[in-house]
């Protein structure tokens, strides 16, 4: 039984990218706090629908809805679906995100709109599709002290520059002001939006940063807490940010990193 403020039953949950790494960890841990949840997926069904199987087998609701975030008849639709199956939306984690690397002088549009277009267009769609669930519904004291909560999924790359992937930093960027105007835009009718940005996370979009001893032990360089990030971690703190114990937070970016934004390099004087 999670502990009072942490328990979200009765509340319904929306995660983007919910197929597979930190969305799959977030969507399980919401489930196991009560909620009910929106596993999002783009393309990979059978990863959406184990995701909802093991919410399930945990005593959880959920359901898989397919949608691309970056197009905005689909966004407009997970929202939709999300309220016809649970009649409303109290928590969106907008999670889903992509990389397509390149150095800038070799980086093409394609890669580069593709990139905007899933990390910080298909966040925003998403978030105001969610917004206007919310504001219809108004509040529910009764079952959240907060009318709506939204989630963005930033990255410690919305303040460490990242060369060799500038439509990715940008993107981050972009969600930083958006997720930190939408909080100051709507605060007035108690809806809350914060980011969590997490550090290297051991999953399938940085695959090649941990797979092999050698590049594990390079990237430990990086983080002073002496581990990489599970998804788990990301996921506690998601639960924590959906959950009314954080009701007085709101414009904030977590970071979740240990320790990669604390300049590592100067611990020894640099
Ligand atoms: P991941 O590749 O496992 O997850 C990304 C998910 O987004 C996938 O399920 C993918 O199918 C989904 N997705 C991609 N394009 C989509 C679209 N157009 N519509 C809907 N879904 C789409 O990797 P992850 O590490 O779990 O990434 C999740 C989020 O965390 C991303 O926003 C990423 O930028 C962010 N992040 C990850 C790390 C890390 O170290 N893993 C660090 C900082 C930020």
């Amino acid at each position: 039984m999670p502990a009072p403020l942490l328990d979200l039953t009765g509340q319904v949950a929306v995660v983007t990218g919910a197929s597979s790494g930190i969305g799959a960890a977030t969507a399980k841990a919401l489930g196991a706090a009560g909620a009910k949840v929106v596993v999002n997926y783009h393309s990979d069904e059978a990863g959406g629908q184990k995701v909802v199987d093991a919410i399930r087998e945990a005593g959880g609701e959920a359901i898989a809805v397919g949608a691309n975030v970056a197009h905005e008849d689909r966004a407009i639709h997970l929202i939709e679906a999300a309220r016809e199956a649970f009649g409303t939306v109290h928590i969106l984690v907008a999670n889903a995100g992509l990389q397509r690397d390149a150095p800038a002088t070799e980086m093409t549009l394609d890669q580069w709109n593709t990139v905007i277009g899933v990390n910080l267009t298909g966040q925003f769609l998403c978030c105001r599709e969610a917004i206007k669930e919310f504001l219809r519904r108004g509040p529910q004291p009764d079952v959240s002290r907060s009318t709506g909560k939204i989630i963005c999924m930033s990255s410690v790359h919305e303040k460490i520059m990242w060369g060799g992937h500038v439509n990715y930093a940008a993107s981050k960027g972009g969600v930083m002001l958006m997720m930190q105007t939408l909080a100051q835009e709507f605060a007035d009718r108690k809806i809350r939006v914060n980011s969590i940005a997490p550090g290297a996370i051991r999953t399938p979009i940085n695959k090649e940063a941990w797979e092999t001893p050698e590049a594990l032990e390079k990237l430990l360089k990086l983080i002073p807490y002496g581990r990489i990030g599970e998804t788990e971690d990301i996921a506690n703190m998601a639960v924590f940010l959906a959950s009314d114990l954080s009701d007085y937070v709101t414009g904030a970016s977590l970071f979740v990193d240990g320790g990669m934004t604390l300049y590592p390099g100067f611990q020894d004087n640099g």
